[in-house]
């Protein structure tokens, strides 16, 4: 009788630390900084196309209408076509390519355009001023 409540308990226990363990996971993720696009991620929502990039465009668009102009992406070479200045450009993909979240910045290939380091989007100042 002794022995048996005593397993039992040792059960009991055991599933506690279970639930306390899966708990702890669930609740509170590590929240990770993400340095090529800047948002807060968990591991658990990280993956293949987590982290689109935006087409590049440095240059001037080609006028290639009375109010339509060409942009040419300086990463991959799709044009994109403005229908109206100021309308924004309309690319067939979105975006330009999808990579993972990362908080290593040597697997980010920055430009200083569209993909920024943390000094350029002002996250070290922002984690300064929250502190
Ligand atoms: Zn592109
Ligand atoms: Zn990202
Ligand atoms: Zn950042």
């Amino acid at each position: 009788m002794e022995l048996v409540s005593f397993l039992h308990m040792l059960k009991k226990l055991g599933l506690e630390v279970d639930e306390a363990r899966r708990v702890a996971l669930d609740k509170e993720p590590v929240m990770l900084h993400c340095v090529r696009c800047h948002a807060g991620y968990t591991e658990k929502d990280n993956g293949a196309t987590a982290c689109p990039v935006e087409h590049d465009v440095d240059d001037e668009g080609e006028r290639v209408g009375p109010d339509e102009y060409e942009y040419t992406c300086s990463f991959c070479e799709e044009v994109g076509t403005e229908d109206g200045a100021g309308n924004g450009i309309d690319w067939e993909n979105s975006v330009c390519y999808e990579a993972t979240h990362t908080t290593d910045k040597q697997e980010v290939e920055y430009d200083s355009r569209t993909v920024l380091t943390c000094e350029e989007n002002g996250c070290t100042r922002q984690e300064r001023d929250t502190a």
